[in-house]
Protein backbone atom coordinates (compact mmCIF):
# COMPACT_ATOMS: atom_id res chain seq x y z
CA UNK A 1 0.00 0.00 0.00
CA UNK A 2 1.30 3.36 -1.07
CA UNK A 3 1.45 6.24 2.04
CA UNK A 4 -1.41 8.54 1.25
CA UNK A 5 0.72 11.68 0.44
CA UNK A 6 3.62 9.61 -1.38
CA UNK A 7 4.93 11.85 -4.62
CA UNK A 8 3.93 10.15 -7.76
CA UNK A 9 7.42 8.98 -8.45
CA UNK A 10 8.28 7.12 -5.64
CA UNK A 11 4.59 5.75 -6.22
CA UNK A 12 5.77 5.00 -9.67
CA UNK A 13 9.31 3.28 -8.46
CA UNK A 14 7.09 1.22 -5.84
CA UNK A 15 4.63 -0.21 -8.35
CA UNK A 16 8.07 -0.51 -10.78
CA UNK A 17 9.65 -2.73 -8.28
CA UNK A 18 6.22 -4.85 -7.40
CA UNK A 19 6.12 -5.66 -11.38
CA UNK A 20 9.85 -6.46 -11.41
CA UNK A 21 9.55 -9.08 -8.24
CA UNK A 22 6.35 -10.82 -10.07
CA UNK A 23 9.13 -10.86 -13.26
CA UNK A 24 11.44 -12.55 -11.40
CA UNK A 25 9.87 -14.71 -9.60
CA UNK A 26 7.73 -15.95 -12.89
CA UNK A 27 10.65 -16.27 -14.47
CA UNK A 28 12.19 -18.36 -12.05
CA UNK A 29 9.20 -20.86 -11.34
CA UNK A 30 8.53 -21.34 -14.93
CA UNK A 31 12.41 -22.64 -15.52
CA UNK A 32 12.15 -24.81 -12.42
CA UNK A 33 9.35 -26.26 -13.59
CA UNK A 34 10.62 -27.17 -16.89
CA UNK A 35 13.67 -28.76 -15.16
CA UNK A 36 11.92 -30.37 -13.05
CA UNK A 37 8.59 -31.80 -15.52
CA UNK A 38 11.79 -33.49 -17.77
CA UNK A 39 14.38 -34.14 -15.42
CA UNK A 40 17.06 -31.75 -16.52
CA UNK A 41 19.34 -31.66 -13.61
CA UNK A 42 20.25 -34.62 -11.29
CA UNK A 43 22.42 -34.32 -8.70
CA UNK A 44 26.10 -34.08 -9.37
CA UNK A 45 25.24 -32.60 -12.96
CA UNK A 46 28.10 -29.96 -14.62
CA UNK A 47 25.90 -27.85 -16.97
CA UNK A 48 27.67 -26.21 -19.58
CA UNK A 49 25.41 -22.94 -20.20
CA UNK A 50 25.62 -21.58 -23.81
CA UNK A 51 26.25 -17.81 -23.69
CA UNK A 52 25.88 -16.13 -27.22
CA UNK A 53 25.97 -12.80 -26.02
CA UNK A 54 21.87 -12.09 -26.48
CA UNK A 55 19.10 -11.65 -23.97
CA UNK A 56 17.64 -14.95 -23.80
CA UNK A 57 21.52 -16.59 -23.10
CA UNK A 58 22.29 -14.19 -20.37
CA UNK A 59 19.21 -15.29 -18.73
CA UNK A 60 19.33 -18.64 -18.74
CA UNK A 61 22.58 -17.84 -16.77
CA UNK A 62 21.31 -15.44 -14.40
CA UNK A 63 18.17 -17.95 -13.60
CA UNK A 64 20.41 -20.83 -12.60
CA UNK A 65 22.33 -19.40 -11.24
CA UNK A 66 19.62 -18.12 -8.64
CA UNK A 67 18.12 -21.46 -8.49
CA UNK A 68 21.62 -23.31 -8.34
CA UNK A 69 21.65 -21.82 -4.92
CA UNK A 70 17.88 -22.61 -3.51
CA UNK A 71 18.20 -26.05 -5.18
CA UNK A 72 18.41 -29.10 -2.77
CA UNK A 73 21.22 -30.78 -4.85
CA UNK A 74 24.00 -29.96 -5.86
CA UNK A 75 25.14 -28.66 -9.81
CA UNK A 76 27.76 -26.93 -11.35
CA UNK A 77 27.76 -24.08 -13.90
CA UNK A 78 30.41 -23.38 -16.63
CA UNK A 79 29.47 -20.59 -19.21
CA UNK A 80 31.02 -21.16 -22.72
CA UNK A 81 30.90 -18.62 -25.32
CA UNK A 82 31.68 -19.11 -29.15
CA UNK A 83 33.43 -16.27 -30.25
CA UNK A 84 32.87 -17.03 -34.21
CA UNK A 85 35.02 -13.83 -35.52
CA UNK A 86 31.72 -12.07 -36.91
CA UNK A 87 32.96 -8.87 -37.77
CA UNK A 88 32.76 -6.36 -34.74
CA UNK A 89 32.16 -8.71 -32.26
CA UNK A 90 33.00 -7.14 -29.03
CA UNK A 91 35.62 -9.99 -27.65
CA UNK A 92 36.13 -8.46 -24.37
CA UNK A 93 31.91 -7.87 -23.07
CA UNK A 94 31.29 -11.50 -22.31
CA UNK A 95 34.95 -12.33 -20.32
CA UNK A 96 34.66 -9.25 -18.55
CA UNK A 97 30.70 -10.07 -17.51
CA UNK A 98 31.70 -13.55 -16.14
CA UNK A 99 34.31 -12.86 -14.50
CA UNK A 100 32.08 -10.17 -12.56
CA UNK A 101 29.73 -13.06 -12.07
CA UNK A 102 32.31 -15.00 -10.46
CA UNK A 103 31.27 -17.63 -12.95
CA UNK A 104 33.94 -20.70 -14.40
CA UNK A 105 33.95 -19.75 -18.05
CA UNK A 106 35.91 -20.88 -21.76
CA UNK A 107 35.28 -18.33 -24.52
CA UNK A 108 36.20 -20.72 -27.64
CA UNK A 109 37.60 -18.67 -30.83
CA UNK A 110 37.01 -20.42 -33.97
CA UNK A 111 36.37 -18.47 -37.21
CA UNK A 112 33.34 -20.18 -38.37
CA UNK A 113 32.24 -16.98 -40.08
CA UNK A 114 34.85 -17.16 -42.86
CA UNK A 115 33.54 -20.76 -43.51
CA UNK A 116 29.82 -19.66 -44.16
CA UNK A 117 31.06 -16.66 -46.22
CA UNK A 118 32.77 -18.61 -48.10
CA UNK A 119 30.31 -21.64 -48.82
CA UNK A 120 26.90 -19.40 -49.03
CA UNK A 121 26.46 -17.49 -52.13
CA UNK A 122 25.92 -13.27 -50.82
CA UNK A 123 22.56 -12.60 -50.13
CA UNK A 124 21.48 -16.10 -49.10
CA UNK A 125 20.82 -17.02 -45.13
CA UNK A 126 24.15 -17.95 -43.62
CA UNK A 127 22.32 -19.39 -40.18
CA UNK A 128 21.63 -22.90 -41.08
CA UNK A 129 24.85 -23.72 -41.74
CA UNK A 130 26.41 -21.90 -38.85
CA UNK A 131 24.15 -23.45 -36.40
CA UNK A 132 25.51 -26.67 -37.36
CA UNK A 133 28.89 -25.93 -37.18
CA UNK A 134 28.28 -24.38 -33.99
CA UNK A 135 26.52 -27.25 -32.46
CA UNK A 136 29.57 -29.47 -33.57
CA UNK A 137 31.58 -27.01 -31.72
CA UNK A 138 29.58 -27.10 -28.47
CA UNK A 139 29.51 -31.15 -28.77
CA UNK A 140 33.47 -30.84 -28.53
CA UNK A 141 33.55 -28.51 -25.97
CA UNK A 142 31.25 -30.57 -23.50
CA UNK A 143 33.25 -33.40 -23.90
CA UNK A 144 36.59 -31.33 -23.48
CA UNK A 145 35.10 -29.54 -20.10
CA UNK A 146 32.82 -32.40 -18.69
CA UNK A 147 29.55 -31.48 -19.02
CA UNK A 148 26.52 -33.52 -18.69
CA UNK A 149 24.22 -31.27 -19.96
CA UNK A 150 24.51 -28.61 -22.33
CA UNK A 151 21.91 -25.54 -21.92
CA UNK A 152 20.38 -23.38 -25.16
CA UNK A 153 18.06 -20.50 -23.97
CA UNK A 154 15.66 -21.12 -26.12
CA UNK A 155 12.39 -20.02 -24.84
CA UNK A 156 8.54 -20.94 -25.84
CA UNK A 157 8.06 -18.64 -28.61
CA UNK A 158 11.16 -20.90 -30.29
CA UNK A 159 9.49 -23.70 -29.71
CA UNK A 160 6.78 -22.42 -31.17
CA UNK A 161 8.13 -20.68 -34.53
CA UNK A 162 10.06 -23.87 -35.04
CA UNK A 163 6.81 -26.44 -34.63
CA UNK A 164 4.91 -23.80 -37.23
CA UNK A 165 8.38 -24.12 -39.74
CA UNK A 166 7.67 -27.32 -39.48
CA UNK A 167 4.44 -27.67 -40.09
CA UNK A 168 4.04 -25.29 -42.90
CA UNK A 169 7.43 -25.71 -45.03
CA UNK A 170 8.24 -29.30 -43.51
CA UNK A 171 5.11 -31.53 -43.56
CA UNK A 172 6.16 -32.69 -40.18
CA UNK A 173 4.96 -32.44 -36.30
CA UNK A 174 7.78 -31.39 -34.49
CA UNK A 175 9.74 -28.93 -32.81
CA UNK A 176 12.55 -28.38 -30.52
CA UNK A 177 12.00 -30.23 -27.51
CA UNK A 178 13.18 -29.21 -23.92
CA UNK A 179 15.35 -32.32 -23.74
CA UNK A 180 17.21 -33.78 -26.65
CA UNK A 181 19.88 -36.30 -27.01
CA UNK A 182 22.19 -35.99 -30.05
CA UNK A 183 22.29 -37.89 -32.34
CA UNK A 184 25.91 -40.03 -31.41
CA UNK A 185 23.33 -40.42 -28.29
CA UNK A 186 26.80 -38.82 -26.13
CA UNK A 187 25.42 -35.05 -25.07
CA UNK A 188 21.95 -33.89 -23.56
CA UNK A 189 20.71 -31.02 -24.82
CA UNK A 190 18.58 -28.99 -22.37
CA UNK A 191 16.29 -26.13 -22.37
CA UNK A 192 15.45 -24.75 -19.03
CA UNK A 193 13.59 -21.63 -20.35
CA UNK A 194 11.37 -24.14 -22.70
CA UNK A 195 8.24 -22.51 -20.40
CA UNK A 196 8.93 -18.59 -20.80
CA UNK A 197 7.62 -16.07 -22.96
CA UNK A 198 9.86 -13.57 -24.94
CA UNK A 199 8.37 -10.97 -24.08
CA UNK A 200 9.00 -11.31 -20.25
CA UNK A 201 12.99 -12.42 -21.17
CA UNK A 202 13.12 -8.72 -22.88
CA UNK A 203 11.69 -7.46 -19.84
CA UNK A 204 14.07 -8.85 -17.96
CA UNK A 205 16.90 -8.18 -19.89
CA UNK A 206 16.27 -4.55 -19.91
CA UNK A 207 16.05 -4.92 -16.06
CA UNK A 208 19.00 -6.35 -15.31
CA UNK A 209 20.80 -4.27 -18.26
CA UNK A 210 22.51 -7.33 -19.12
CA UNK A 211 25.42 -6.24 -21.64
CA UNK A 212 23.61 -7.47 -24.87
CA UNK A 213 25.90 -7.98 -27.82
CA UNK A 214 23.61 -7.34 -31.47
CA UNK A 215 23.04 -10.65 -33.24
CA UNK A 216 23.29 -9.37 -36.62
CA UNK A 217 26.85 -8.66 -36.68
CA UNK A 218 27.21 -11.21 -39.48
CA UNK A 219 25.01 -9.76 -41.52
CA UNK A 220 22.99 -12.42 -42.06
CA UNK A 221 19.00 -12.12 -42.47
CA UNK A 222 16.41 -14.07 -41.36
CA UNK A 223 15.16 -16.28 -43.72
CA UNK A 224 11.76 -15.37 -45.52
CA UNK A 225 9.89 -18.37 -43.85
CA UNK A 226 11.15 -17.70 -39.96
CA UNK A 227 10.02 -14.06 -39.87
CA UNK A 228 6.48 -14.81 -41.93
CA UNK A 229 5.90 -17.43 -38.85
CA UNK A 230 7.43 -14.80 -36.48
CA UNK A 231 4.84 -12.19 -37.85
CA UNK A 232 1.87 -14.41 -37.53
CA UNK A 233 2.47 -15.52 -33.85
CA UNK A 234 2.58 -11.73 -33.19
CA UNK A 235 -1.08 -10.93 -34.97
CA UNK A 236 -2.69 -14.24 -33.11
CA UNK A 237 -0.85 -13.00 -29.97
CA UNK A 238 -2.60 -9.25 -30.59
CA UNK A 239 -6.04 -10.74 -31.93
CA UNK A 240 -6.66 -13.88 -30.37
CA UNK A 241 -5.20 -13.71 -26.70
CA UNK A 242 -4.38 -17.40 -25.69
CA UNK A 243 -4.10 -18.87 -28.88
CA UNK A 244 -0.59 -19.92 -28.58
CA UNK A 245 -0.96 -21.01 -25.25
CA UNK A 246 -3.46 -23.31 -26.39
CA UNK A 247 -0.90 -24.85 -28.89
CA UNK A 248 1.88 -24.63 -26.36
CA UNK A 249 -0.32 -26.93 -24.30
CA UNK A 250 -1.51 -28.98 -27.01
CA UNK A 251 1.96 -30.25 -27.90
CA UNK A 252 2.65 -31.36 -24.60
CA UNK A 253 -1.02 -33.60 -25.08
CA UNK A 254 -0.94 -35.29 -28.04
CA UNK A 255 -3.52 -38.03 -29.18
CA UNK A 256 -1.92 -40.99 -31.46
CA UNK A 257 -5.32 -42.58 -31.91
CA UNK A 258 -6.91 -39.25 -33.58
CA UNK A 259 -3.63 -38.65 -35.99
CA UNK A 260 -2.37 -40.06 -39.28
CA UNK A 261 1.12 -41.42 -37.93
CA UNK A 262 0.80 -45.15 -39.01
CA UNK A 263 3.99 -45.90 -36.71
CA UNK A 264 2.63 -43.72 -34.07
CA UNK A 265 -0.46 -45.55 -33.68
CA UNK A 266 -1.68 -49.12 -34.78
CA UNK A 267 -4.88 -48.19 -36.55
CA UNK A 268 -4.81 -51.14 -38.96
CA UNK A 269 -5.25 -53.75 -35.11
CA UNK A 270 -8.35 -52.10 -34.22
CA UNK A 271 -10.89 -54.25 -33.62
CA UNK A 272 -14.84 -54.02 -32.65
CA UNK A 273 -14.54 -55.20 -29.02
CA UNK A 274 -11.09 -53.54 -28.04
CA UNK A 275 -11.69 -51.19 -25.03
CA UNK A 276 -10.14 -47.78 -26.46
CA UNK A 277 -8.67 -47.59 -22.54
CA UNK A 278 -6.63 -50.28 -22.99
CA UNK A 279 -4.84 -49.12 -26.21
CA UNK A 280 -1.34 -47.35 -26.07
CA UNK A 281 -1.93 -44.41 -27.39
CA UNK A 282 -5.70 -44.67 -27.80
CA UNK A 283 -8.83 -42.09 -26.89
CA UNK A 284 -12.59 -41.94 -26.78
CA UNK A 285 -13.89 -42.68 -30.25
CA UNK A 286 -15.16 -39.28 -30.65
CA UNK A 287 -13.94 -35.25 -29.60
CA UNK A 288 -16.68 -32.93 -28.38
CA UNK A 289 -16.62 -30.43 -30.47
CA UNK A 290 -14.52 -27.67 -29.23
CA UNK A 291 -17.01 -24.81 -29.18
CA UNK A 292 -19.31 -26.73 -26.53
CA UNK A 293 -15.87 -28.06 -24.57
CA UNK A 294 -15.33 -24.70 -22.19
CA UNK A 295 -12.08 -25.18 -21.04
CA UNK A 296 -11.02 -28.34 -23.21
CA UNK A 297 -7.98 -26.07 -23.87
CA UNK A 298 -6.76 -25.41 -20.66
CA UNK A 299 -2.29 -25.78 -20.72
CA UNK A 300 -1.40 -28.72 -18.99
CA UNK A 301 1.01 -30.21 -19.05
CA UNK A 302 3.45 -27.02 -18.78
CA UNK A 303 3.19 -24.06 -16.61
CA UNK A 304 0.59 -23.47 -14.30
CA UNK A 305 -0.90 -19.96 -14.07
CA UNK A 306 0.50 -17.46 -12.81
CA UNK A 307 1.18 -16.85 -9.10
CA UNK A 308 2.67 -14.86 -6.23
CA UNK A 309 4.13 -18.15 -4.53
CA UNK A 310 7.61 -18.31 -4.14
CA UNK A 311 9.32 -20.33 -6.60
CA UNK A 312 10.81 -23.64 -6.14
CA UNK A 313 13.19 -25.95 -7.87
CA UNK A 314 12.27 -29.73 -7.66
CA UNK A 315 15.44 -31.32 -8.29
CA UNK A 316 15.27 -33.17 -5.30
CA UNK A 317 13.40 -36.27 -6.56
CA UNK A 318 15.48 -36.05 -9.46
CA UNK A 319 17.62 -39.09 -9.57
CA UNK A 320 21.24 -38.72 -10.90
CA UNK A 321 21.64 -40.09 -14.53
CA UNK A 322 24.56 -41.34 -16.05
S1 LIG B 1 22.69 -14.69 -37.46
FE1 LIG B 1 24.83 -14.97 -38.10
S2 LIG B 1 25.83 -15.79 -36.28
FE2 LIG B 1 23.64 -16.07 -35.98
S3 LIG B 1 23.22 -18.12 -36.75
FE3 LIG B 1 22.87 -16.72 -38.43
S4 LIG B 1 24.80 -16.69 -39.54
FE4 LIG B 1 25.23 -17.53 -37.53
Amino acid sequence: MNAPHEPPALQDTRRRDRERNKLHKRLLRLTGQAIADYEMIGAGERIMVCLSGGKDSYALLDLLLTLRQRAPVPFELVAVNLDQKQPGFPAEILPAYLRDLGVPFHIETQDTYSIVTRVIEPGRTMCSLCSRLRRGILYRLADELGATRIALGHHRDDILETFFLNLFYGGKLKTMPPRLLSDDGRHMVIRPLAYVQERDLVAYADWRAFPIIPCNLCGSQENLKRREVKQLMREWEKRFPGRLDSIFAAMGRVTPSHLLDRDLFAFTALARGTDPATLAGGDLAFDPDPDLATGAFAPSPGPAPDTAEAPVIRVHDLRRRA
